[in-house]
């Protein structure tokens, strides 16, 4: 069996996995809203402080290294979503921004094409899409892509989640992608949830584009990643205008910077890239056939749930339930027992109502149970215990 270096498994512990409440563990099972932070972006936060500074503005001992862990943080990035040549890393606030900047940077006339099981982040930024409906099965998904594509003219792009937020389940990306790409359109993926659990490598997934956030990935929140390709983006209006995106600055005239600076204007978030890419480089060092293996163990010890695609699909360390109030259930779970669950609509109406978690926000929806680093065998018993006795 293959064994993580002490090292990798270190930099992955979860800072926090000891809170306790009323004298017990807390379970902490809300991973697909935020996941805690590891010790990699731990070290990392507390390595740069004492050096904390500018980025790209100042000749001092400050600005230079911060502009250096900045730029470091840029390449880690690039690795780890495997860039290619010509594409762009862009440092964002999360996905939700970065899903906005690119809906923003589309040439005139770009048809949008979603599945209306998206998160809200990936189906509203996006202007007039074509919305097709959540698909019963993995080729259902790349027929409809394809009809869809079949009555496009021009530009396109497919906007489309690796990993369901609301039953784990991992879309077939490679599959539309290559539907999309053999129509000539380009594909951004929605990894919010699938990069905290799978490599998310543009090319080996044929994806044009790539968002995550830092919070739901075990770094702090406030940093986020668009990467893909660099066309649209240099052609596009800087997403904000202002000192860092803009080159000169005449009477009259403005010359805006082309590559990542273009929509990074203002102050970028220092600590929130280098935290992100810390835990990305950690992550990269780590054997992830042996955290899957783990994340695979845990699954199969809770009940299935709803599913879009009836388990044709594998999944990631989450699952939801239809049962009776949900969000009772989840305060309960919460204020007696000490565990940490979620519950309503998780920003993905339309996919929730399909799945029969009817209701709205305050009241109705699903009981989301999701896990990541730091989960036991010991968390998800305790919470069998009480849910499904
Ligand atoms: N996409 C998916 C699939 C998500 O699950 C989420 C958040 O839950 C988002 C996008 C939005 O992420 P953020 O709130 O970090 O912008």
């Amino acid at each position: 069996m293959v064994v993580l270096s002490a090292d990798a498994v270190d930099r992955l512990d979860v800072v926090g996995a000891d809170l306790t409440v009323d004298g017990r563990r807390f379970v902490h099972l809300d991973y697909a809203a935020s996941a805690p932070c590891v010790r990699a972006a731990a070290d990392a936060v507390r390595d740069l402080l004492p050096y904390y500074g500018s980025v790209h503005r100042g000749a001092g001992l400050r600005s230079q290294r911060s502009t250096l862990a900045y730029e470091r943080a840029r390449d880690i990035v690039a690795e780890f979503v495997g860039a290619r040549d010509g594409d762009t890393v862009i440092f964002t606030r999360n996905t939700t921004d970065s899903l906005n900047l690119l809906a923003r940077a589309l040439p005139a006339g770009t048809t949008t094409i979603v599945f209306d099981g998206e998160h809200h982040a990936n189906l509203l930024p996006w202007p007039s899409p074509v919305r097709l409906p959540a698909p019963a099965d993995p080729d259902e998904a790349v027929q409809e892509v394809r009809s869809a594509f079949e009555s496009v003219r021009g530009p396109a792009l497919l906007a489309v989640t690796g990993a369901s937020n609301v039953t784990g389940e991992i879309w077939p990306v490679r599959a539309l992608a290559d539907v999309a790409h053999s129509y000539g359109g380009r594909v951004l993926l929605d990894a919010a949830q699938l990069a905290p659990h799978r490599p998310v490598n543009l090319s080996e997934l044929g994806a044009d584009y790539v968002a995550f956030s830092g919070h739901k990935l075990y770094a702090p929140f406030g940093a986020g990643v668009l990467a893909g390709r660099g066309d649209w983006l240099d052609a596009a209006e800087p997403y904000l205008r202002g000192g860092g995106a803009s080159l000169s600055v005449g009477d009259h005239d403005v010359t805006w910077a082309t590559g990542p600076a273009r929509h990074e204007g203002g102050t970028p978030n220092l600590v929130g890239a280098v935290a992100l890419a810390a835990v990305c480089e950690a992550l990269m060092q780590a054997d992830r056939a042996k955290l899957d293996e783990h994340e695979r163990a845990l699954l199969a010890a809770l009940p299935a749930g709803v599913t879009l695609f009836g388990g044709r699909q594998p999944r990631v360390g989450i699952v939801s339930y239809a049962l009776p109030d949900p969000v009772a259930v989840a305060d309960r779970l919460g204020r007696e027992h000490g565990i940490g669950v979620r519950a309503g609509m998780f920003c993905a109406h339309p996919l929730v109502r399909r799945l029969g978690g009817d209701g709205d926000c305050g009241t109705g929806g699903l009981l989301r149970v999701s896990f990541g680093l730091g989960t036991t065998h010991d968390d998800i018993d305790r919470l069998c215990g009480i849910l499904f006795p």
